[in-house]
């Protein structure tokens, strides 16, 4: 089994009140691969320009992300972003997004990436994700990730990629923008009934105050793991996803996660891949771009995933 993932390959320039890093690998696909690869193949689609390094080449392959199908495009510019953040790590200013090879782009899958039973479509055009999605029409669970510039300049486009999905990943203020409904929860309800087909599953990113789960059937959260020092919130979104989606492709692949028949995960089955995701996005923050989750160990997973479900516990009710 693999994981297919489509979305922006990056250099990005950031600021953050710790610092500055100027055209550092990024992007969407980049950060979702590299934690992924911590529970099964993962397989980038996108292209980059005559720009992009050999080395950045090899950041992306760590732990054998599968690159057959990133696209150089002679004479392309590899897609850039440049955001700042101030003391609240939790918003940021986008001073400058750049397209680049994204434009016009027209994803050509091999076929092992058409055979992957778990899809992410990571942030990117809207059309660009139902291109995709249109290739892996037997996937067994796919999940998207958006933006608020998509739901501004793509909502139509956008609405529709949702419907073909089974996970929607949003962060929560983009949840609301999506429904115009104020309220976090019955934001995802919202999206819930909107099917068949719809997704089944909503989460909802809530930066340092952790994410949400919210399903048909219930509700489940978790904090992020406390940090004291935060030093780049960007990407973290991407990891996160990375770690929720790899766990759930790791146990569709090994058989544990029975689904009963109608694609429904079971319960507990999510809220283990909600521990998951914390715990990679949590590493992601603790230095700029991709530089930690690039040296992280499964034993450093294991002992934090440890430390959060002792701290997320309580008895007595
Ligand atoms: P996150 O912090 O998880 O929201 O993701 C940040 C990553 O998204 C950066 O590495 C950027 O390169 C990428 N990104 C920013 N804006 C866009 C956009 N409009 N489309 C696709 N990717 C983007």
């Amino acid at each position: 089994m693999s994981i297919t993932v489509v979305g922006s390959i990056a250099y990005d320039t950031v600021k953050t009140p710790f610092g500055e890093r100027e055209r550092m690998l990024g992007g969407a696909a980049t950060h979702f691969a590299l934690a992924a690869s911590f529970f099964d193949e993962v397989r980038v689609v996108g292209p980059v320009g005559d720009d992009f390094g050999e080395r950045q080449l090899q950041i992306m392959g760590t732990r054998g992300v599968q690159l057959g199908d990133v696209e150089r495009v002679a004479g392309g510019k590899t897609f850039f972003w440049h955001g700042e953040y101030g003391w609240d790590l939790n918003s940021r200013d986008t001073l400058d997004t750049q397209l680049g090879v994204f434009e016009g782009f027209q994803p050509k899958l091999s076929e092992d990436s058409r055979a992957s039973d778990v899809l992410f479509l990571a942030n990117i055009q809207p059309d660009l994700q139902r291109d995709v999605r249109e290739q892996l029409p037997e996937a067994k669970f796919v999940a998207l990730d958006s933006m608020n510039l998509w739901i501004e300049i793509a909502r139509d486009s956008l609405l529709s990629a949702i419907k073909s999905v089974d996970c929607l990943i949003l962060n929560d203020a983009e949840l609301r923008q999506l429904t115009e409904k104020p309220n976090l929860v019955s934001a995802a309800r919202e999206i819930l009934s909107w099917g068949p087909p719809a997704p089944s599953v909503i989460v909802a990113k809530q930066g340092e105050y952790g994410a949400a789960l919210i399903t048909r059937e219930g509700f489940f959260a978790l904090p992020a793991y406390p940090l004291e020092t935060v030093i780049d919130p960007t990407g973290a979104g991407d990891t996160f996803a990375g770690g929720f989606v790899g766990y759930i492709a790791a146990a569709l692949a090994n058989g544990t996660a029975a689904t009963n028949g109608d694609r429904a995960l079971p319960d507990e089955l999510l809220r283990r891949a909600m521990a998951h995701a914390t715990v990679l996005a949590s590493f992601n923050v603790e230095e700029f771009g991709t530089e930690r989750v690039t040296r992280l160990t499964r034993p450093e997973i294991d002992a934090r995933l440890t430390e959060l479900h002792a701290i997320t516990q309580f008895s007595g009710v």
